[in-house]
């Protein structure tokens, strides 16, 4: 297969002052030089050296950007292709200009993911860590950061590699058992084969346990804020995305019909859900129905429920304490520097042991102990380690638990005293599960699909 040279913008469009077109294939160095002017050819710069110089247009050479251009041959680079990076630091509209001219002097523009998909496809880096590179662009906090990083830097790869070792001694203990029957060790190995594989569910049922945590960190914590008319939804919504709103990129593909607004709690990302029923008609039931309301509420993870300090407690807040009965919530009494006319003897009983807080959104008071019970419901559960491994991507979960059930499978029927070279078909199957996170054993049109989610120029 021939191996062409691609091309694309491997910075976010419109943003930041340094926009990076990334070159990568066996001509990307020659097209660079093609539309390069500087001091020396690129074709004969020492590899992993940047250079200052002018973009032209070969053909009638109009100077098009002043730059920087990286030139890294192959194969110690992110492709292990020839790869070069030329950093404009113009604005939309020279940065296209350059890559045209790239397009027009022999690169292929890439496809989304492709850069990422040859780095994965030359061996470079297996597939959970294609993946943690995705996660790392979509990342909205920097502890989702950290944990898309451990991923990348192979973590879980080396975890799954090690238990899938384990898998293999155990296959190959077993073939020896069937190649020379006379040893008659079958019963010595059983034992220790169950032993092995029963260490194997622990190890992915621990993995299983950081997962929900995992998702959280990726996706956000799903919250819902709700309230009677007046309370001070909007108020409290724009206090905290006023003081903490996380850096959000675009992420193809993902259509959602409630308007979602992303912020930054001490290190929490919390994804405030339906911030348009807020802003626009205040009700989220009258905006979106009941039976659509009731569904954003059961799949929060959050429920920031609203009361009025200056006004008694109304059929319709315990309506709201109603519908979120036995769900995560903080209570939270606003605008203590009214009036105090409501019971918080009552509200204490409603809340059924859910943290209270009191504020004055108007005094902008309150709102540090609101995020200190946001991070400590979240931080109770442990993530504050630094050094777990988290598993929070959706495929390798569900692999994760089927892996578990080949597993189970096999032990059960170990300790049924099935012969062993029965077991090994779910041991082997656990050990063919496992090769799908990071990559071995993996179809191509998998792959594809996996890759196609990526971000153009990654
Ligand atoms: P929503 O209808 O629940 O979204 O409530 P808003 O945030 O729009 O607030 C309704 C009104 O209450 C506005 O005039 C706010 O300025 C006011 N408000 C919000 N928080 C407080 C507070 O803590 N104290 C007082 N006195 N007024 C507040
Ligand atoms: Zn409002």
């Amino acid at each position: 297969m021939d191996i062409d040279t691609i091309a694309a913008i491997s910075t976010p469009m419109g943003e930041g002052a340094i926009a990076i077109i990334r070159l990568s294939g066996p001509d990307a160095i020659e097209i660079a030089d093609k539309i390069y002017k500087g001091k020396s050819k690129l074709k004969e710069v020492e590899t992993h050296t940047i250079h200052y110089g002018k973009m032209i247009n070969p053909e009638n050479g109009a100077v098009i950007e002043e730059v920087m251009v990286s030139v890294m041959r192959a194969p110690k680079t992110f492709t292990r292709e020839d790869v070069v990076e030329i950093n404009c630091h113009g604005g939309v509209m020279s940065v296209n200009k350059v890559l045209e001219l790239t397009l027009r002097n022999g690169a292929r523009l890439a496809e989304p993911g492709e850069f990422t998909k040859r780095a994965f496809l030359n061996g470079r880096i297996d597939l959970s860590q294609a993946e943690a590179v995705m996660d790392l662009i979509r990342s909205k906090t920097d502890r989702a950061m950290t944990v898309a990083m451990g991923q990348m830097e192979g973590r879980l790869s080396k975890l799954v590699q090690s238990l899938r070792q384990t898998l293999l001694e155990i296959i190959a203990s077993v073939e020896v058992n069937i190649d020379y029957p006379e040893y008659d060790a079958e019963e010595i190995t059983n034992g220790i084969l169950l032993e092995k594989a029963k260490m194997v569910r622990d190890k992915i049922e621990e993995l299983l346990v950081t997962a929900k945590q995992g998702k959280i960190l990726r996706e956000g914590l799903s919250t819902v804020i709700i309230g009677r008319p007046n309370v001070g939804k909007s108020s409290l919504l724009n206090s905290l995305v006023h003081e903490n709103k996380a850096i959000v990129t675009d992420i193809p593909g993902t259509t959602r019909d409630v308007i979602e607004e992303y912020v930054n709690i001490r290190g929490v990302p919390l994804r405030l859900v339906d911030t348009a029923g807020i802003r626009e008609t205040e009700d989220i039931v009258e905006r979106i129905g009941v039976e659509r309301s009731r569904k954003v509420l059961k799949e929060a993870d959050l429920i920031l429920l609203l009361l009025n300090y200056n006004e008694a407690l109304t059929e319709e807040d315990r309506k709201l304490f109603k519908a979120i009965e036995g769900m995560d919530a903080i209570i939270i009494v606003n605008k203590t520097d009214l009036e105090q006319n409501i019971s918080l003897n009552d509200v204490k009983k409603l809340a059924d042991g859910r943290p209270i807080i009191t504020t004055s959104l108007l005094k902008e008071e309150g709102v540090n102990d609101l995020e200190q019970a946001i991070a400590s419901l979240f931080f109770e559960q442990g993530i504050e380690t630094q050094d777990i491994t988290y598993v929070s991507n959706i495929r390798h979960i569900t692999l994760l638990n089927q892996a578990k059930e080949a597993i189970n499978d096999a032990i059960n029927s170990m300790s049924l005293g099935v012969p062993v070279d029965m077991a090994q078909i779910d041991v082997r199957r656990t050990w063919e599960i496992l090769g799908e996170i990071v990559g071995d054993t993996v179809s191509e049109s998998l792959i594809d699909q996996l890759f196609s989610q990526f971000c153009l120029g990654k």
